[in-house]
């Protein structure tokens, strides 16, 4: 890269719930595709904002990961989705928890950050909201849910494949950092279960230094301190990113939890760490060629 280049860099998760042996060749197609496409939108000028948003619709209609459309139902037989959103820059941010029949739960939270003086709307008031926005709604829930690539029906009810939420990180060419995430939360999870994907600062997080997305069993984030702890320690320790993110989950995994994170900073260094057996995920700046994988070949 040129000096009168400007950096971009942007990555993409489709959750570190993967398992060794189960075939998520679809969702590495798409990711891959998916970060070509922010990758043009970033070259071209485009906020971080926009095109975090942009890179979780298209998971969340993909029907691929366990967000929108692939997002399984509760205990009680109904979806609940969770979805943030942060602009660093602005220091503003939205977020929507146990949201209904929305086809794009993160721009019901994009809805909240821009047009609202709320930062989280949740539930039936939510769905409402959503609605009131004229965000599209899913008229037959029963025909529009699928299952997510790699999981059977016995996995959405039980807890051993739990997590797949989708994320998003981004630095754009004016170097403003932004953070997406959406989530169908934890399979077999009960009504009104709330995991760490709504909370700005535990499952999503951005500011002028870095922009964080979560993924894995919220509850631990939740402890851990999460995106928030991870900002703390690059801002307050000093931490290298990598430090910084590596300091949030190995105290994830210390609670009993396991998970991921991808993380960007202003200088464009892209991390994406996990602990549990793998991540579906992708990632390209203006320094690294496209990245897509979901297992590292020492795992
Ligand atoms: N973090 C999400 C939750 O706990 C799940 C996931 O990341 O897959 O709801």
């Amino acid at each position: 890269m040129t000096d009168s280049q400007k950096h971009y860099a942007l990555a993409i998760h489709g959750g570190a719930g993967a398992a060794a042996g189960r075939d998520y060749s679809e969702a590495e197609v798409h990711l891959a595709r998916l970060a070509k496409t922010g990758e043009a939108m970033l070259a071209g000028g485009a906020p971080a904002v926009d095109v975090v948003e942009k890179m979780v619709m298209e998971m969340e209609a993909s029907g691929l990961y366990v967000a929108g459309r692939g997002s399984a139902p509760n205990s009680a037989g109904y979806v609940e989705m969770d979805a943030a959103i942060m602009d660093g820059s602005a220091r503003n941010a939205g977020a929507v928890a146990a949201i209904g029949d929305i086809v794009h739960p993160i721009s019901a939270a994009r809805a909240v950050m821009d047009n609202t003086p709320y930062v989280m709307l949740a539930g039936i008031g939510a769905t409402k909201f959503a609605a009131d926005q004229g965000l599209a709604a899913i008229e037959s829930p029963d025909d529009y849910y699928r299952l997510p690539a790699g999981t059977t029906l016995a996995d959405t009810q039980t807890e051993t494949l739990s997590h797949g939420t989708v994320g998003a990180v981004a630095l754009d060419t004016d170097g403003k950092l932004a953070a997406a995430t959406s989530t169908g939360g934890v399979f077999g999870k009960p009504e009104g279960r709330l995991g760490d994907t709504p909370i700005t600062g535990i499952g999503n997080w951005a500011d002028e230094e870095v922009a964080i997305s979560c993924t894995g069993i919220g509850e631990y984030y939740i402890l851990a301190g999460g995106a928030g702890k991870i900002a703390n320690a690059v801002e307050m320790a000093g931490d290298t990113l990598g430090e910084a993110v590596w300091r949030m989950l190995d105290d994830v995994e210390s609670l009993g939890g396991d998970g991921g994170v991808i993380a960007v900073n202003k200088a464009g260094e892209i991390v994406m760490a996990y602990n549990s057996e793998g991540m579906k995920r992708a990632s390209v700046s203006t320094d690294s060629p496209l990245l897509m994988t979901t297992f590292n070949p020492s795992d």
